[in-house]
C-alpha cells in the first residue's frame, strides 16, 4: 500500500479537539494512557500465544521501552506486544468505534478534573498523546505478519491521517511523539521516570528506560546503552496487605478505574477453599454516568495466576454489582478459559459467590459502623448507588435478607436515609404491616390521597420514588415477618390502629350511601371496577386504589412509558370520602354525571397520572364553572 491520507470520522475530530484543549492542565497523563495501551497489547498478545505459541516470534519477554531524543525532540512508547496491522490502525485509531461516544461529549463540561477522568473510560486514551504531540507516528507490525506488513500512521491531530506499509522487523508497536514547542519537560529521563512511578508503578510488565548515570570523567550525566526497569512490576494484589500503604490502594484503584477520586472502600484477601483466588475490590466514590446501562461493561478484572485474561468478566459480579471495581485472581482456572467456560464453571462460582458477600459486607460495615464519618460515607454511597442494591434485591435471592437491611428510603417522617430497622422500631401499637406508597417523584408520593389516613393517625409511610422499586416489592413481601402494604392496594384494614366506634360510623356511612354508590357505578362502568366508601381519605373526596393481586397504576405507567404493550388491563377501584361535601353533596347535585368523571379524573391526576381525556375533562369542569 502506497501513502494514503484519510480523514478522521467527525466525532474522533471533535474528540481530538477537547481532549488537547481540555486536559491541558494535567497532561502527563498522555504517559500514562499510552503506557496502559502498551500494556494491554501485551497482555492481548500473551492471550493469543496460549492457543498460538509462535506469536512469540523469538521475542518471548513482554516489555515496555520508553526513549526519548532531545535533539529531535521526540518521545518514543515502544512494546512489543500484539502490534497493529494496517486495517487494525485505520479502524482503531481512525475511527472511534466504541458506542456512548455521544454521552461521552455530552458528559465533558469543562471542569477539567471530572473531564480528565472520563478519559479512556471511551477509548480516547491514545489521542491524550497530541496533548504535548503536534505530530504522533505509529509504526507497528501485528504478530505473525511477515516484515513487509509492516504499517505507519501518523498525524498532526487535526483533520486527518496518513497511513502507508513499511518494512518493520521487530513485532509490536512504537508510538512516537513530536512534542510541541515548550514540551521539552518530557525529555528527560528524572521527569519521565517520576510520572512512571506515580501512574504506572503496577503496570505488571516491565518499563525500561536506558540507564543513565554521572561520568566523573566528562562531569555530566550520561545515557548509557543498558536498558533497565524503572517501574516495580508487582502486581499489587500479589503483595501482602501489610507491604502496602492506603495511597499506593488508591493509585492502583485510580490506575483500573480512571477515576481521579479515591475509593469509598476496599477488600483485599487471599481467599483458600473450594477455589483459592486473591480479590482486590474497590467500591467508587462516585457513580460513573454510565451506571444505569444494565449492559455496561463491569468493573472486574479476571487474571488467572498473575496472567491478565478478560476486562469485564461478568460472571464474576452479578449485575447490580456492576459499580464494583477490581481484580480477581485465580489459581484454578485454566489460562485458555473462554466467557462460556466461566458462565459454567463452579470454581466461577465459588468466586462469585464469595466476592458478592465481601462486597456486602464492606457496605454493612460502612453503615453500620460505629464512626460518624463511615456511616456518612455510607449515605453518600447509598444517593448514587442505592438503586442498585434495589435491583439487588430482585436479583440475588441468596442475600435478600442482607441486602434489604442495607436499604435506604424516604417516608413520611423523614426525607431521607429510613432504613427497614428505623421503620420497624417506629411501629405504632397494633401495627401489623410496613406502609408503602409509590409514586413518580417524592412530591407526588407525599401527596398521595391514599396517605391521609395514615398521617392522620401518625403512621409512618414509605414513600418510594426510584424506578426499580416496583421491581423489588414484586421479590420483597415481608420484612422481619411484617408483610409489607400498599397504602393504595386492596380495601384498607388498619386492623388495631382504628377504634371500634370509628368502624362502626364508616359501615354506617357505607350503607346510607348506597344509592350514590349505585348510580356512581353505573355512570364509571367503563372505568372504574368498583366504587366504594373508604376511610384512606380524610382531605381529599376520591382516590384510586387496585385489588392485591392487580398491577398499580405507577407500575401500569412505568411500563408503558418503556414502550411495553399488551399488558394485562384491570381497571382500578373508585374510593370515595363521603365526608367530603363534594361527595356529600353529590346526590342532590343536577350535574351528577359530570361530577362522577371528575371525580374520578382527579383521582387519577392525584396519583401522577395522565387523563385519557383530557379535553373532555375541561369541557366538564367549565360547563360546572359555568353559572347557571
Ligand atoms: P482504548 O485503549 O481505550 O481502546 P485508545 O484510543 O487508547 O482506546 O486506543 C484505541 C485502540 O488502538 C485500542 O483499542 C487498540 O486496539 C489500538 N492500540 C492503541 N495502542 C496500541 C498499541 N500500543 N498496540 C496495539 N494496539 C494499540
Amino acid at each position: 500500500m502506497t501513502k494514503q491520507t484519510l480523514s478522521f470520522q467527525a466525532e474522533v475530530k471533535q474528540i481530538l479537539h477537547l481532549v488537547t484543549h481540555s486536559l491541558y492542565s494535567n497532561k502527563e497523563i498522555f504517559l500514562r494512557e499510552l503506557i496502559s495501551n502498551a500494556s494491554d497489547a501485551c497482555d492481548k498478545l500473551r492471550f493469543e500465544a496460549l492457543n498460538r505459541p509462535e506469536l512469540y516470534e523469538d521475542a518471548p519477554n513482554l516489555e515496555v521501552r520508553i526513549s526519548f531524543d532531545a535533539e529531535a525532540k521526540t518521545l518514543t512508547i515502544r512494546d512489543n506486544g500484539i502490534g497493529l496491522s494496517a486495517d487494525e490502525a485505520v479502524a482503531n485509531l481512525g475511527t472511534i468505534a466504541k458506542s456512548g461516544t455521544r454521552e461521552f461529549m455530552a458528559k465533558l463540561d469543562g471542569d477539567q478534573k471530572k473531564d480528565a477522568q472520563l478519559i479512556g473510560q471511551f477509548g480516547v486514551g491514545f489521542y491524550s498523546g497530541f496533548i504535548v504531540a503536534d505530530r504522533i507516528t505509529v509504526e507497528s507490525r501485528r504478530a505473525g505478519t511477515e516484515p513487509g506488513e509492516g504499517v505507519r500512521w501518523s498525524s498532526e491531530g487535526t483533520g486527518d491521517f496518513e497511513i502507508e506499509t513499511i518494512e518493520r522487523t521487530e513485532r509490536g508497536t512504537d508510538v512516537i511523539l513530536h512534542l510541541r514547542d515548550g514540551e521539552d519537560e518530557f525529555l528527560s529521563g528524572w521527569k519521565l521516570k517520576s510520572i512512571i512511578s506515580k501512574y504506572s508503578d503496577h503496570v505488571s510488565l516491565p518499563i525500561l528506560m536506558r540507564k543513565e548515570e554521572w561520568d566523573a570523567e566528562a562531569a555530566k550525566q550520561v545515557t548509557r546503552d543498558e536498558w533497565v526497569p524503572v517501574n516495580k512490576a508487582a502486581a499489587l494484589w500479589t503483595r501482602s496487605k501489610s507491604d502496602i500503604t492506603e495511597e499506593q490502594y488508591s493509585e492502583f484503584y485510580k490506575q483500573i478505574s480512571y477515576d481521579t477520586e479515591a475509593p469509598l472502600a476496599y477488600t483485599h484477601n487471599r481467599v483458600e477453599g473450594r477455589s483459592d483466588y486473591t480479590q482486590l475490590l474497590y467500591i467508587p466514590a462516585k457513580a460513573p454516568f454510565d451506571l444505569w446501562n444494565r449492559d455496561k461493561r463491569g468493573g472486574v478484572k479476571l487474571y488467572v495466576k498473575r496472567v491478565f485474561i478478560m476486562d469485564d468478566a461478568e460472571a464474576l459480579m452479578p449485575v447490580y454489582l456492576r459499580f464494583v471495581k477490581g481484580v480477581i485472581d485465580s489459581a484454578d482456572l485454566p489460562l485458555n478459559v473462554s466467557r462460556e467456560l466461566l458462565q459454567e464453571s463452579r470454581d466461577v462460582r465459588a468466586i462469585r459467590e464469595g466476592s458478592t458477600k465481601r462486597v456486602i459486607s464492606m457496605l454493612e460495615a460502612l453503615a453500620n459502623s460505629e464512626d460518624e464519618a463511615e456511616r456518612t460515607k455510607y449515605k453518600t454511597f447509598w444517593r448514587d448507588f442505592g438503586p442498585l442494591l434495589k435491583e439487588g434485591v430482585g436479583e440475588d435471592h441468596a442475600n435478600v435478607e442482607r441486602l434489604s437491611k442495607l436499604l435506604r428510603f424516604a417516608s413520611t417522617h423523614a426525607d431521607e436515609d429510613v432504613s427497614f430497622a428505623d421503620y420497624l422500631g417506629r411501629m405504632k401499637e397494633g401495627q401489623e404491616s410496613v406502609y408503602y406508597v409509590t409514586a413518580d417523584s417524592l412530591a407526588a408520593a407525599k401527596g398521595s390521597p391514599q396517605l391521609e389516613i395514615y398521617r392522620k393517625k401518625g403512621v409512618e409511610v414509605l414513600l418510594l420514588t426510584d424506578r426499580v422499586d416496583e421491581w423489588m416489592l414484586s421479590h420483597l413481601h415481608e420484612v422481619e415477618g411484617k408483610p409489607l402494604q400498599s397504602v393504595a392496594k386492596g380495601v384498607v384494614d388498619l386492623g388495631a390502629l382504628q377504634d371500634e366506634e370509628e368502624k362502626r360510623q364508616a359501615e354506617q356511612a357505607a350503607d346510607a350511601f348506597k344509592p350514590v354508590l349505585e348510580r356512581l357505578k353505573s355512570s364509571l362502568k367503563d372505568r372504574a371496577k368498583d366504587v366504594r366508601v373508604t376511610t384512606r381519605l380524610v382531605d381529599s373526596p376520591a382516590c384510586l386504589v387496585v385489588e392485591d393481586g392487580d398491577m398499580s397504576g405507577h407500575l401500569a405507567r412505568l411500563l408503558k412509558q418503556s414502550g411495553q404493550t399488551g399488558l394485562p388491563s384491570s381497571l382500578p377501584t373508585l374510593e370515595i370520602n363521603v365526608q367530603h361535601t363534594l361527595v356529600s353533596s353529590l346526590e342532590q347535585s343536577p350535574h351528577f354525571d359530570d361530577l362522577a368523571q371528575i371525580l374520578f379524573d382527579q383521582a387519577v391526576l392525584a396519583e401522577g397520572g395522565q387523563l385519557e381525556d383530557p379535553a373532555g375533562y375541561v369541557k366538564r369542569v367549565n360547563r360546572l364553572l359555568t353559572p347557571a
